[in-house]
Formats: C-alpha cells, structure tokens, sequence
C-alpha cells in the first residue's frame, strides 16, 4: 500500500492563496481526521489533492506512493489509488451504478472485464455491505438520501480498493444509525485492504465509532495543531475558540 506524504504544500484558487504550510503524511491503514471551522479550506486541500483544475497545488514534496502527485493527472491520481468523495456528491442522470463501478473498476486495475463478470463481483460485494439488489440500477446518487449517497460511496471504495481515500464531511446529514454504518464499513473495508483514510469533518459525533490515529486542525488556511483523539475530544468541549 502507498503512503500519502504531503510536506509543505500550499494551495491557491484563482492565484488567490488559501491554504500554506500544510504537512501530513498518511501511512497505509491509519486513519486521520481533518478538522477545522467552516472556511478554514477542508475542502481546498481535498479537491486540490485530487487534481481540481481550479486549484493550483504547490508543495516541498507531495507523492502518492513514491510518485509525485503534482506530476499527474486526475484520471492517473485515481487510477494509482486516489479516491475522493465528495460533499455533495453530483447526481449522474442516465448513469448506473453498474455502469459507472464497471468502468472505474476497469481503469483502476487496468482490466476489461464483461457486464457479466462484473456483475459477480459487484454482487459479493453488496452483500458484503448489506446493500439491496436494486441499487445497481439506479442512476448515480440520483434521488438518494443523505445515507444511500454514503453507502455507495462505500460500495465505491470496497471495489476500487484505494490507496487512500480522502471523504470530505461523510458525517454531514447522516443520523446516528447512519454513522454508526458508516464507521464500520470503513473499518471493514481498511480491515481488507490496508488504505489510508481521511475524514474531513467539523462535528466530533462520529468519535464515538471511528477512532482516528491522528488528528489535524485547520484554521484560516493554516494547520495549527496535530494530535490524537484528545485534540477532537478537546474541539467537542470547548469548541475551535480554544485552539490558536
Ligand atoms: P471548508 O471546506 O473548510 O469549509 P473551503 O475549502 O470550502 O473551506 O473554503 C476555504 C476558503 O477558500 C473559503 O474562503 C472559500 O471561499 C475559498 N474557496 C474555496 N474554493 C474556492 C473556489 N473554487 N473559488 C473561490 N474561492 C474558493
Ligand atoms: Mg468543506
């Protein structure tokens, strides 16, 4: 499995800097959060990451692997084990899940597997996940509630086996059944595979399930604070206000 190592990186979106400083490294398996007050840019460091055409990414040294990420494309930051997922997910009219998971699958592990084969792994997969059948067919987060979105983003991250995955608020509009699910799919499916995980979020809610190994803090573009799982503790007392 790769390791994600990010020293130094700053990022800007129109030539406006918005994040500078910014250094982790995410080792196979481990789970790291990312927190920070609305603003504080999550979100810019996640779509930078994956290769937004908006944002311009900058960095000492930033490498998926031993491979320099600012060297390669979107498509080839998936491909070689990068997932994303999203806020607000896109609904996807008149694309199934099926098709869509059918091609990812394909490009991910440079195969060319038939409508027929696919349809046997995505199976033991779903049932893996407890997912109902009809899923396949529907269009992409098409009328999906706030939980199936997130359940087949874990459909996602089950078949496409990621290097590492970066889920921007999974958490957000989830209730306590749903994160509950949440949090043990992704410890099933790190379990399976070794992947890197991490959790962008500003609630704490989801501590109670999913035990990160470190925990970042962003404030104004800035990382002003890493620690283990008494820093979110700390922000769930006390709120960003005590943090400098
Ligand atoms: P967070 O996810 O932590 O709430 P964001 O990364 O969405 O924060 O935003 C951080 C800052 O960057 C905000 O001031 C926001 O307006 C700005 N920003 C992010 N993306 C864009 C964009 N595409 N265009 C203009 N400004 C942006
Ligand atoms: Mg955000």
């Amino acid at each position: 499995m790769k390791t994600l190592t990010i020293k130094d990186a700053e990022v800007a979106v129109d030539e406006v800097p918005i994040l500078s400083n910014i250094s982790l490294t995410l080792l196979p398996g481990e789970t790291h959060w990312l927190m920070g007050p609305n603003g504080s840019g999550k979100s810019t460091l996640a779509n930078a990451l994956a290769g937004h055409p908006k944002y311009t990414l900058k960095a000492k040294d930033i490498r998926l692997g031993d491979r320099s990420l600012t060297e390669m494309s979107v498509h080839n930051r998936a491909q070689e084990g990068l997932f994303l997922s999203l806020q607000y997910p896109p609904a996807l009219e008149g694309v199934t899940v099926t098709n869509l998971l059918k091609n990812a699958y394909n490009a991910r592990f440079h195969t060319d597997v038939s409508v027929l084969e696919f349809r046997n792994i995505l199976k033991a997969a779903m049932e893996e996940l407890e997912l109902p059948q009809d899923f396949t067919s529907r269009y992409v987060h098409a009328g999906f509630s706030g939980g199936e979105k997130k359940r087949l983003e874990m459909l996602q991250l089950r078949i496409l086996e990621p290097e590492v995955a970066i889920l921007d608020e999974p958490d957000s509009g989830l209730d306590v059944d749903g994160l509950k699910m949440l949090a043990d799919q992704l410890r099933y499916i790190q379990q399976r595979t070794g992947m890197g995980i991490l959790i962008i979020t500003h609630y704490t809610q989801l501590l109670e399930y999913l035990e990160p190994n470190y925990v970042h803090v962003l404030k104004s573009g800035q990382l002003i604070q890493s620690g283990d799982q008494e820093l979110a503790r700390r922000i769930q007392r006390e709120g960003y206000g005590s943090l400098s």
